[in-house]
């Protein structure tokens, strides 16, 4: 995790630059970019719809691969075994009468020559579902949407309770916001324990044999880390609008659920900012609204219905 691409930072050093007068108190908290990152495979901001309030970045690029689908778009990371995020707008045209198509998660056929794909089976006996990012529901308007969330890029392992608890009540009452017209942007992903870092060298690097993992083999790249807790962020906009009709009461909304047997069932008791998950995660989260926007906004913890 924790990748910036230069991209990402090219356009917050722009930012910066062309908008010294923004640069107000909310500012100071923003770390200063760290050392020129590596360059890494990170999308353009922009490149696609699900990506339109921008590219999630952080400072070490050489843990993710980028995958670029027509239904969303995944962080994928080779050494966990696991996206680090996924990312994709959810509007009502998205929901249709395609049930679940698939019973069997599959590899990605879209990874590169040489990167595991996980297969449904290394999730057997593990204790973990096989827990959707961008989820089913969510993708049912044709049988290659909805297909397309059946693959093991787009899934984690995540406890029942919550997979079937708090994380699904946020994923239906998503749902209901396309339907009464809003156009959700959603990231979603997991946080990993120290020990599961694979971003300690500028290439990139294993687990340490500590992390919490399952799989099928004991091969040490080809297990897949469990994550401590799940996370997402959403904003509301108008149906049909972008990045430009984001205001200061743009509602945004951030949650992280621990990935617990005994977590509960309603989501907004997880709810948090999302400035505090910018700094768990280390991602920045809608980089291409404004910064001054970005401070507002990003401070202020969902508080709607
Ligand atoms: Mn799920
Ligand atoms: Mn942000």
């Amino acid at each position: 995790m924790k990748p910036i691409g230069a991209l990402g930072w090219a356009a917050v050093f722009v930012l910066a630059i062309g908008c010294d007068l923004d640069r107000s108190e909310s500012h100071a908290r923003r770390p200063s970019p760290p050392r020129l990152p590596t360059p890494g495979p990170v999308v353009a901001q922009g490149e696609s719809v699900h990506l339109a309030l921008g590219t999630p970045t952080d400072a070490s690029p050489q843990d993710e691969i980028v995958l670029v689908k027509p239904q969303y778009v995944v962080s994928y990371n080779r050494f966990r075994n696991n996206p680090n995020w996924v990312a994709w707008r959810l509007t009502s045209s998205d929901l249709g009468s395609v049930g679940r198509t698939q019973r069997i998660f599959s590899p990605d056929p879209q990874l590169p020559a040489g990167v595991y794909g996980v297969h449904h089976r290394d999730y057997s006996g593990g204790g973990y579902d096989h827990g959707h990012l961008c989820p089913s529901a969510e993708r049912t308007a044709t049988v290659e949407d909805n297909a397309a969330t059946f693959l093991t890029t787009n899934i984690v392992p995540q406890r029942h309770a919550i997979n079937a608890g708090a994380w699904e009540s946020l994923e239906r009452w998503s749902v209901e916001k396309a339907r009464e017209g809003w156009d959700l942007f959603i990231v979603a992903g997991g946080l990993w324990e120290q020990s599961c870092a694979t971003d300690r060298t500028p290439q990139g690097n294993l687990p340490s044999e500590g992390c919490p993992a399952i799989g099928r083999s004991a091969d040490p790249a080809r297990r897949v880390s469990i994550p401590v807790s799940t996370w997402k962020v959403i904003a509301l906009v108008q149906r049909g609008q972008g990045v430009e009709s984001v205001t200061a009461t743009t509602p945004l909304v951030a949650v992280e659920m621990p990935n617990e047997a005994g977590s509960g069932s309603g989501w907004q008791r997880y709810v948090v900012t999302v400035d505090a998950l910018e700094a768990r995660t280390g991602y920045d989260f809608f980089s291409l609204v404004s910064r001054t926007l970005q401070s507002h906004i990003e401070a202020l913890p969902y508080s709607g219905r």
